[in-house]
């Protein structure tokens, strides 16, 4: 261990459980490189880390205030890249982690970004649609100099969607007095967004699955899949691998969880969530609690919500072939080493979900070159990058005798110290 001059940093504001995951991931993958320490010093920390206050009027004419965060990870390799997340949990320490695996997801896709995440506390569905887009300007404004098409991209993450985007972008047009769609991705497909973007993530989860399948010797045809959460990736996953072949047993929302083992109707589902907001009261199926259906016998988990859900409690009784990550953060390190033993195939999340990252690159492109693509040509080149990104780290952890994770970390970090190397340290 090398001596550290700075003591305050054995204890940083956002040494929290979360980013204490994230790190303990990344040195791992340190260690398993002999990454220099003059490099690892470089990692540990978030290059920088914005906290904002955010006033803004309520509908009742009264005044609040929300803690909002945007936190760079790494800029090595291109502007920073990662969501903005509008939830009751949102800390700094979490929007560290979220931006720490945003480097690592951006430089194993391939993409020439560093990592970002963002966040504001509070319940977006405790406010109306004006305080919402009150909220998203005045965040935006308070951001303002440290976002740029060249500087860092934000995009949609839990709690917030293509109109939130279509705001930030509106917000940052107006101060910069002329249009600028690279400012975000995400956006509505009106104002500069890509086709494909919207299924994108779930598309990325499905592809690393049947490259999963492959090479485990399974074929899709009636396997039965569990999801955990039923937002865009949750549902974007359930609709593509049911047209797979597969059959979607069980899915949970913030409220509930329905079941049923002859397989759910997706396309009915989803119209029922479109009406009613909730899974819930859908009908063929049973209700389900949020343990249970981590915990049902299938052939894949696809952990699709928040983090933190597979733990040392439950890790024993997860009973999956394939445990997916499509959230970022899902298992913690204690029950990552019971998975491993158990024998579990597990895809991480830094390249289980990277679809989303991936065509959110194809959007901004195809936003600075004011020249689009066609959604065919999207998915086609998203698949190429995910499921060779998947096959890069299949191999390694062959032939390193380490799990999916290590070895998908192990090479975006040797990437990202490749790159630093080659830059050298200024000044
Ligand atoms: N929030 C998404 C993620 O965690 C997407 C980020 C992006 O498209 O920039 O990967």
């Amino acid at each position: 261990m090398t001596p550290r001059r700075n003591e305050h940093r054995d204890n940083p504001e956002y040494f929290t459980p979360i980013y204490k995951m994230a790190l303990a991931q990344f040195e791992q993958a340190a260690d398993k490189l002999s990454l220099d320490p003059n490099l690892r010093k470089r990692f540990t920390d978030p290059k920088r880390a914005i906290m904002v206050n955010i006033p803004i009027r309520l509908d009742d004419a009264s005044v609040e205030v929300f803690h909002g965060y945007r936190v760079h990870h790494d800029t090595t390799l291109g502007p920073s890249k990662g969501g903005i997340r509008f939830h009751p949990d949102v800390n700094l320490g979490e929007v560290s982690a979220l931006a720490m695996w945003m480097t690592w997801k951006c430089a194993l896709m391939g993409l020439p970004f560093g990592g970002a995440k963002g966040g504001v506390r509070c319940d977006p569905h405790a406010l109306s649609r004006n305080e919402l887009q009150r909220l998203t300007r005045r965040f935006t404004a308070e951001i303002i100099r440290f976002i740029g098409p060249e500087m860092d991209v934000p995009a949609p993450d839990i709690g917030t969607n293509e109109q939130i985007m279509a705001w930030m972008m509106d917000t940052y047009s107006q101060f910069k007095g002329y249009s600028i769609p690279g400012i975000v991705t995400g956006k509505p497909i009106n104002i500069g967004g890509s086709l494909g973007r919207t299924e994108a993530t779930g598309r990325g989860v499905v592809f690393c699955i049947m490259e999963a399948m492959r090479h485990l010797k399974m074929t899709p045809e009636g396997k039965k899949i569990v999801i955990q959460g039923f937002g865009n990736v949750g549902a974007n996953t359930a609709q593509i691998i049911d047209e797979e072949g597969c059959q979607v047993i069980a899915v949970s929302d913030v409220k509930s969880g329905i079941y049923n083992p002859n397989g759910l109707d997706i396309i009915a589902l989803r119209a029922h969530v479109e009406k009613t907001q909730f899974v819930e009261g859908f009908t063929e199926s049973e209700p389900i609690g949020n343990k249970d259906l981590l915990e049902l016998t299938c052939d894949v988990l696809v952990p699709a919500a928040l983090s933190e859900q597979i733990t040392r409690d439950n890790a024993e009784r997860i009973s999956c072939k394939i445990l997916a990550e499509a959230a970022n953060g899902p298992t913690t390190l204690a029950a990552d080493k019971i998975l491993q033993d158990r024998g579990l195939f597990l895809i991480p999340d830094i390249l289980a979900n990277a679809g989303g990252v991936t065509v959110s690159y194809f959007e901004w492109v195809q936003g600075l070159q004011n020249f689009f693509w066609k959604e065919q040509e999207i998915n086609e080149r998203l698949r190429e990058i995910v499921c060779s990104a998947f096959n890069n780290v299949l191999q390694l952890s062959l032939t390193e005798k380490v799990d999916m994770r290590l070895a998908a970390l192990m090479l975006s970090v040797q990437k990202i110290a490749k790159a630093k190397l080659a830059r050298g340290l200024f000044p």
